[in-house]
């Protein structure tokens, strides 16, 4: 009856569907949520877009997938530049020339980067081997004790010392006066939520929602020819293996009756005692406004723990560390067996992917299942 039945109505099975469907192929779509759009569904409180899953924001250097969102949404002139909040003193971030102003009085690039290589050379670091070594080697002991060490360690669960110094290096250091928290080309957030988006995408196609997978598996197979699948690998072999662990995160989400909680659309907490790591007030994503440009009077916040993962909470960032990254080439096995079958995603490839790259890959590979 089908040709493709895609498992799964995030970003990947949804670009997929787009694909196969406007190259005349039969689709059928089926999520076990209640809902499309996966991980980056917004859904509309007091009238605003509400990131339900953690904050989304769209950022990429690839003109074509640039491109390709724009078919289905505009997209508005957010720039990612949270505030770090340390017991009441406000810094800017990424790492620029506002937080060493702040931090250290400076007023020129020589001044900051003359600071930051005082407090390197006081601290005897010259070949970073931790977190906590690669954060002061960058931007200093002060920059670490206040904007770093808390945050890091509430989000990791661990001491800055247990953990790889790559991680620190994904965040920018400037020296200029840049608050952009993102290096990319492109950014934004698709006017009227991510929902809206991706309903554009599955437009006309058959999408049955409450539907799992696993509940009818093999009725659900016999109709189609092939399968997509973008639910977690390991739940597909029904964890033989083991499973495979994920970083959880635990969201706190409220409506406020006043206009204005926090003034920014993130503002990390990074020291050690506050629990939370950062408040989202989702209003800031569009500029407070509704679709029609007016003010909104209510706010929605939402407070965001880290927590550890146990079976059945919801997977969000996969573990990169090496007993997971041998379990899942051992999964990988065995999926490459499944000649019908062909797993995608962050789920299905057990990858941490951003939104520009989860569209890429499912991009590529729509194109290759079309070729074939
Ligand atoms: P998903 O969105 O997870 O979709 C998989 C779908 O499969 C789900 O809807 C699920 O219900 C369904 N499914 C699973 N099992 C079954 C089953 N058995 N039967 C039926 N359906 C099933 N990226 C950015 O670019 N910018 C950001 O700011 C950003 N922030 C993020 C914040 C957080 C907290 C997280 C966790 C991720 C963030 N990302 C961000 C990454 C982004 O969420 C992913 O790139 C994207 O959602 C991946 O899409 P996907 O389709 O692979 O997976
Ligand atoms: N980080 C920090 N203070 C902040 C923001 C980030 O110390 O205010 C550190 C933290 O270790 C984090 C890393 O920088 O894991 C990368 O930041 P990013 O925003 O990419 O974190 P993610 O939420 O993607 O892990």
């Amino acid at each position: 009856m089908y040709d493709y039945l895609i498992v799964g109505a995030g970003l990947y099975g949804a670009v997929c569907a787009r694909q196969l469907t406007d190259a005349g192929k039969k689709v059928l779509v089926i999520d076990k949520r209640s809902h499309i759009a996966g991980n980056v569904y917004t859904e509309k409180m007091e009238g605003i877009n509400v990131h339900i899953y953690g904050a989304h924001i769209f950022h990429t250097n690839n003109k074509s997938v640039w491109e390709y969102v724009n078919r289905f949404s505009v997209f508005n002139r957010f720039t990612n530049s949270p505030v770090a909040n340390y017991k009441g003193e406000l810094y800017s971030l990424p790492f620029n020339m506002y937080t060493f102003n702040k931090m250290w009085g400076v007023v020129t690039p020589e001044e900051a980067a003359a600071k930051i290589e005082e407090q390197r050379k006081a601290a005897g670091i010259d070949n970073p081997q931790n977190l906590e070594e690669q954060a002061i080697s960058l931007v200093g002991t002060d920059i670490y004790e206040k904007l770093i060490k808390g945050y890091t360690q509430k989000q990791w669960g661990r001491p800055c010392e247990d953990l790889p110094a790559f991680i620190i290096k994904r965040l920018p250091v400037r020296l200029t006066f840049d608050n952009n928290y993102f290096n990319a080309l492109y950014q934004g957030i698709p006017v009227g939520g991510y929902t809206k988006m991706v309903e554009s995408m599955l437009d006309g196609i058959e999408v049955r929602l409450d539907t799992d997978y696993f509940a009818n598996k093999a009725e659900l197979d016999s109709q189609a020819d092939k399968v997509i699948y973008t639910g977690p690998i390991d739940a597909y072999f029904d964890y033989k293996l083991g499973n495979l662990e994920y970083r959880s995160v635990r969201f706190e989400t409220e409506v406020l009756d006043k206009p204005n909680f926090q003034g920014n659309a993130a503002v990390n907490y990074t020291d050690a005692d506050t629990p939370w790591t950062r408040i989202i007030e989702h209003k800031w994503f569009e500029f407070g406004k509704d679709e029609d440009g007016n003010d909104l009077p209510k706010t929605v916040i939402s407070r965001e723990y880290s927590s550890e993962w146990k079976l059945g909470d919801e997977p969000y960032y996969p573990v990169n560390d090496e007993k997971n990254g041998k379990l899942y080439a051992d999964y990988k096995v065995l999926a490459d067996k499944e000649t019908k079958v062909i797993f995608g995603g962050r789920l299905g490839e057990y990858k941490y992917y951003d939104m520009d790259q989860v569209i890429a890959v499912a991009l590529d590979k729509a194109a290759e299942l079309l070729k074939a």
